[in-house]
């Protein structure tokens, strides 16, 4: 019997354990303290109205042997992927109801859909990033390429021609920078992968986050894109849907590659891994994209984008670089006076008792930075901001 010994390359889960260590530490030593944290990392605002009542009217159907459902579709119920497909027309992207794959969790979906790849290809990977990225690949033995996401390309790192890979990972609106690409660096992504024969998985999680015009919400708004990427999206972040679980990811059947197809190796690996979301899940997700629905979900983004303007204007009056808040629930803000990001985050909860995320727990250009959310109360972030604010031009008065 011999185990999978590649789970030996794996690092530590020391990060969310270390801040949780630090702030015990020293609530127990300020027990009058009132700590904050700007380092949330999931949404806290409930379901909205539409969605809990698909909910309700799901348990309704359930409880009758009439309206009963048992095991569904494992790529999901169509009523769902129509209205998934719809979504994406809206914005001019074209999907056949089959490219569209309903599921529990685009984390689950990333990790699942490295059964569909040799354990010898290169996954080209930005720094910092999404842990679960180089995480699933190195579970399989894969090796990685790290390509530095820094503040000299604004966290918005182009391809280098000169590097080959087969796997290349991006994710737009970034976690845990907030950064987000344009249509022109994109459309060179989807050229560089298509030149090296690689797949590109692209993580859009955060696509409703966007406000800006002129960002891509999917990796289909480029060209040729239906031939070289799978989008992986998710109502977790868009929808509340953290503790619900639904997610759905994209497979064109354009993605050939010496002689079998990318789609229905997916659909072969679903139906025989993955029993499907359940039913009642799946009509709270369609309930997403009703009317209501849709307006429901953005007055909670409208939301959270409001406690993203809050913290953006106190680095901006403190002249702080940053990046994300714009497009994203994420702000990525530069530590001052050259402090690394542990440090910072010490400083920032001993002088100001707000927490955040240190950026060296997403790679190695994370070391000089800290990420903030905005998944906090209006009230919380207000205060947290304003604290925040005083603490760095206090410092930057001191020199
Ligand atoms: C939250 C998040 C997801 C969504 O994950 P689910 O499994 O669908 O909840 C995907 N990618 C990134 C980068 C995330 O932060």
């Amino acid at each position: 019997m011999w185990l999978n010994t590649h789970y030996q390359a794996l690092n530590e889960q020391y990060l969310f354990s270390q801040i949780a260590r630090r702030v015990g530490q020293y609530k127990e030593q300020n027990p009058s303290a009132r700590v904050i944290s700007l380092g949330i990392g999931d949404v806290t605002r409930p379901l909205v109205p539409a969605v809990v009542e698909a909910l309700n009217r799901g348990v309704e159907e359930m409880s009758k042997a009439e309206t009963f459902h048992g095991y569904g579709p494992e790529q999901g119920y169509p009523f769902l992927r129509e209205a998934i497909v719809e979504y994406y027309e809206r914005r001019g992207v074209a999907l056949d109801l089959d490219e569209v794959f309903v599921s529990d969790g685009a984390k689950s979906d990333l990790g699942n859909i490295l059964d569909l790849f040799h354990q010898e290809n290169i996954a080209l990977i930005p720094d910092p990033v999404y842990p679960v990225y180089v995480d699933t690949n190195l579970m399989a033995g894969r090796t990685i390429h790290y390509i530095k996401a820094v503040k000299e390309n604004d966290f918005l790192p182009l391809p280098d021609w000169d590097v080959s890979c087969d796997l290349v990972y991006l994710c737009s609106p970034n976690n845990p920078t907030g950064a987000a690409y344009s249509k022109s660096a994109l459309t060179e992504w989807v050229r560089y992968t298509i030149e090296k024969g690689a797949v590109l998985l692209y993580d859009a999680a955060y696509e409703s986050f966007i406000q800006e015009d002129g960002v891509p919400h999917s990796i289909y708004e480029i060209p040729e894109a239906n031939t070289c990427a799978i989008e992986f999206c998710s109502f977790s972040k868009m929808a509340g849907f953290t503790g619900l679980r639904c997610s759905w990811t994209v497979v064109p059947k354009g993605l050939r590659f010496g002689g079998m197809g990318l789609n229905s190796m997916w659909l072969r690996r679903q139906t025989t891994k993955f029993n499907g979301v359940p039913y009642i899940v799946q009509r709270a997700a369609q309930a997403v994209f009703s009317p209501e629905g849709l307006e429901q979900v953005e007055a909670t983004l409208s939301y959270y984008r409001e406690n993203a303007a809050t913290i953006q204007q106190a680095l901006e009056q403190a002249g702080i670089y940053y990046t994300g808040g714009k497009n994203s629930p994420y702000i990525w803000m530069e530590c001052p006076g050259a402090m690394d990001s542990w440090q910072f985050f010490q400083q920032l909860l001993e002088q100001a008792q707000v927490v955040g995320t240190p950026g060296a727990g997403f790679g190695e250009n994370g070391k000089g930075f800290f990420r903030l959310t905005a998944f906090g109360s209006h009230e919380d972030t207000k205060e947290a901001a304003e604290r925040l604010e005083k603490l760095l031009l206090q410092w930057k008065e001191r020199g």
